[in-house]
């Protein structure tokens, strides 16, 4: 089964497909884990990408386009796939309809995660990652079992992204109304569109999306 999850940025999009890459065994596939990587790795992508992200713009299509369709290729996303932060403007989601038709693969659901902007903010603004493992946690709505540690690596070092402030979390909210909503009309328009209430708790959310895909 492959999925979209389409949502702006906090509305839990990598919470979720981390969720569903344990009990569905889909993988996830994270354009912006995947340039933060780059950044990381001072690729030549990387170079060309940080300056971009850390204003909340988008990275130019080319990169993005290049960088799924090579993950396509790769035997790991057989049993299937969810797209998390790809595709973001509608140059992005005629390129993936290409590529999915050369290569004889479909969307199953596209999932619309709707979350009000106030909610949004302050869910940036507390979100942290274990440095080792990725793990994502939330200064209030999800911290570690045991503060201070990682609950999947046992790490003790944490990471806040630098994009995750609330200047340019609004940048990015407008990006996203701008660019990325006109998607929920082309899904729409293909019937494959599924939207669920991303402001109920994590596990209310999870749950939300197990019935879409038990009915895809
Ligand atoms: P996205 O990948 O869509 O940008 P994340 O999955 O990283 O969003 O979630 C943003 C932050 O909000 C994280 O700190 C996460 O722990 C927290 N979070 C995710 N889903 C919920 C939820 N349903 N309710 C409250 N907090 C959430
Ligand atoms: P969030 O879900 O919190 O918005 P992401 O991790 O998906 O964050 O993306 C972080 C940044 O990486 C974006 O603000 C953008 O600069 C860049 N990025 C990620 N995916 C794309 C994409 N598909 N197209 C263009 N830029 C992207
Ligand atoms: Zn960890």
């Amino acid at each position: 089964m492959n999925l979209i999850l389409l949502g702006p940025p906090g509305a839990g999009k990598g919470t979720q497909a981390k969720n569903l890459e344990e009990r569905r065994g889909l993988k996830q596939l994270s354009t912006g884990e995947m340039l933060r990587a780059a950044v990381a790795a001072g690729s030549e992508i990387g170079r060309k990408a940080k300056a971009i992200m850390d204003r909340g713009e988008l990275v130019s299509d080319d990169i993005v386009v290049s960088i799924i369709a090579d993950r396509l290729n790769q035997p790991d996303v057989a049993k299937g796939f969810i797209l998390d932060g790809f595709p973001r403007n509608t140059a992005q989601a005629e390129a993936l309809d290409r590529m999915l038709r050369s290569k004889n693969l479909k969307i199953d659901a596209v999932i619309e995660m709707k979350v009000n902007d106030e909610a949004l903010i302050e869910r940036i603004t507390g979100r942290y990652t274990c440095a080792k493992c990725g793990k994502g946690y939330h200064d209030r709505f999800e911290r570690p079992k045991q503060e201070g540690t990682c609950d999947v690596c046992g790490s003790h070092e944490f990471i806040r992204r630098p994009d995750d402030n609330e200047a340019t979390v609004r940048d990015r909210l407008e990006v996203y109304n701008r660019q990325t909503a006109p998607l929920i009309d082309y899904y729409g328009r293909k019937g494959n569109l599924r939207t669920i209430d991303g402001m109920a708790d994590i596990p209310d959310v999870r749950r939300q999306i197990e019935e879409v895909l038990d009915r895809a």
